[in-house]
């Protein structure tokens, strides 16, 4: 049936920026590199769904594993037992996380991996007799989803206002971005990585370290425009949590399972954290899934119920964790990444994309680029008084010349599906291009 301003009262807007009332920007089929409309519209994905679709949409392989799971195995309960693919998909997964980061815990989604990730650090110091490590340290501009854990830690002061209050006892680095330093940056920016981290140690001094649970940041902020870090800041967040005993926390839910042109994010930049929450491309958006990695000294003290009285057990978990659906979608999506070579696509395409983006310096508007594997950012300068009005207006038009991207803020974001040609690159980048030339 046709979509009328009658069926919008039903179902809760996600933000009120939808604008379904006047032009409903409905998605009925989707394959490979593709969406299309009810009306039957071709829409080129530019943003791998919501940075999830890694692998494109519909692949065979994925949607036969999932189509056999639901009619072999609808669900399992996670509690006291389990089912043969979850541990089959966790031995896969840790074959391609950061050498050290070796154990799996399932979640849905990448909130849940963040809280679960949160919790986790308290629970390890508290069972290592260190019950006063609670307080986090986040970083400004960073998103760890939308949970009360994951918006106190977060860096958006807008998706905390309404919620309060928060988690106690969080901090923030002060953000990376400085157009002096970012600006225009292809790849990696080369230098002052290691004083901004110094911010740290700026954190540390405010309290006593040893009531400092852990950092979480994101490798490269995604969800906020995608911030890369300068060289040699993680390398520097890593030293000063050893040095105080703090847990550091990288948040790859956009950044993992190939999007930086690595496996992950910690790959990419050589840096190992204590534990890596995941999501999105894990099972490429098919079945909702999440998982956290830990180090497997940290699984070791959350489940070792033996060694009572000290050691606590870890009491917490989901009903749908490592379900059985997710879990044959991402053992699925794993075999596509491999087969095609995937999870490394980002390099081989990165300098042609970084290309392509550069080129629009200059385009009307155009303030910053950014860039690093399959993933870009187009920054534009705001409309006085109408904070990402102009950004959302290139991307109604860009979704009206069949191109979706996604925006934050005044940038405009691209994460592709990593299967993308170079001829599509030309069709993603050249139409934002003929969207910034109206003006
Ligand atoms: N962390 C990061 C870094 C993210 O980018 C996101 C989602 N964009 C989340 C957490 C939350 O994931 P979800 O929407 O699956 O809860």
């Amino acid at each position: 049936p046709a979509h009328t301003p009658a069926m919008d009262a039903f179902w809760m807007p996600f933000t009120a920026s939808r604008q379904f009332k006047s032009a409903p920007r409905l998605l009925a089929k989707a394959k490979d590199m593709h969406f299309w409309t009810p009306e039957g519209r071709q829409i080129l994905d530019g943003i791998a769904g919501l940075w999830c679709v890694n692998a494109g949409h519909a692949r065979p392989k994925i949607v036969e594993a999932v189509q056999k799971q639901v009619a072999e195995l609808d669900y399992a309960p996670p509690f006291n037992m389990a089912h043969p693919k979850s541990f089959e998909l966790a031995e896969r997964l840790i074959q391609i996380t950061p050498a050290g980061l070796n154990r799996v815990f399932f979640t849905n989604s990448g909130s849940e991996s963040v809280d679960t990730a949160l919790k986790m650090a308290v629970a390890y110091h508290r069972a290592r007799g260190q019950g006063t490590r609670t307080r986090f340290i986040g970083r400004e501009r960073g998103y760890h989803g939308v949970n009360f854990g994951g918006i106190s830690v977060g860096g958006i002061v807008g998706n905390r206002k309404t919620f309060g209050p928060m988690l106690t006892g969080v901090d923030h680095l002060r953000h990376t971005y400085d157009p002096a330093r970012n600006g225009y940056s292809r790849g990696v920016p080369l230098h002052g990585g290691p004083e901004l981290a110094e911010d740290l140690e700026r954190i540390v001094a405010l309290h006593d370290a040893s009531t400092i649970a852990a950092v979480i940041v994101e490798p490269v902020a995604g969800s906020t425009g995608v911030v890369l870090p300068p060289e040699g800041y993680l390398q520097r967040l890593r030293e000063i949590c050893d040095k105080h005993g703090i847990l550091l926390i990288f948040d790859e839910v956009i950044t993992g399972f190939g999007r930086l042109g690595a496996p992950f994010g910690a790959t990419r930049f050589g840096v190992t954290p204590d534990l890596m929450t995941t999501a999105k491309g894990i099972s490429n958006g098919t079945v909702p899934m999440g998982a956290v990695f830990a180090r497997q000294a940290i699984h070791e003290t959350l489940t070792n119920v033996d060694s009572a009285p000290h050691v606590i057990e870890f009491a917490h978990g989901y009903t749908y964790s490592g379900h059985p659906l997710a879990c044959a979608a991402a053992l699925a999506t794993l075999d596509t990444y491999a087969e095609e070579g995937l999870l490394t696509r980002g390099a081989e395409l990165e300098s042609y994309f970084a290309d392509a983006l550069h080129a629009l310096k200059g385009l009307p508007h155009v303030i910053d680029i950014r860039n690093i594997g399959l993933v870009g950012a187009v920054e534009l300068a705001p409309l006085a008084g109408l904070p990402g009005k102009r950004a959302f207006d290139v991307f109604l038009q860009c979704f009206d010349l069949g191109v979706l991207v996604r925006t934050t803020g005044d940038t405009i974001a691209m994460s592709p599906p990593l299967i993308i040609s170079k001829a599509q690159i030309d069709q993603l980048v050249g139409t934002l291009a003929d969207v910034l030339k109206r003006g």
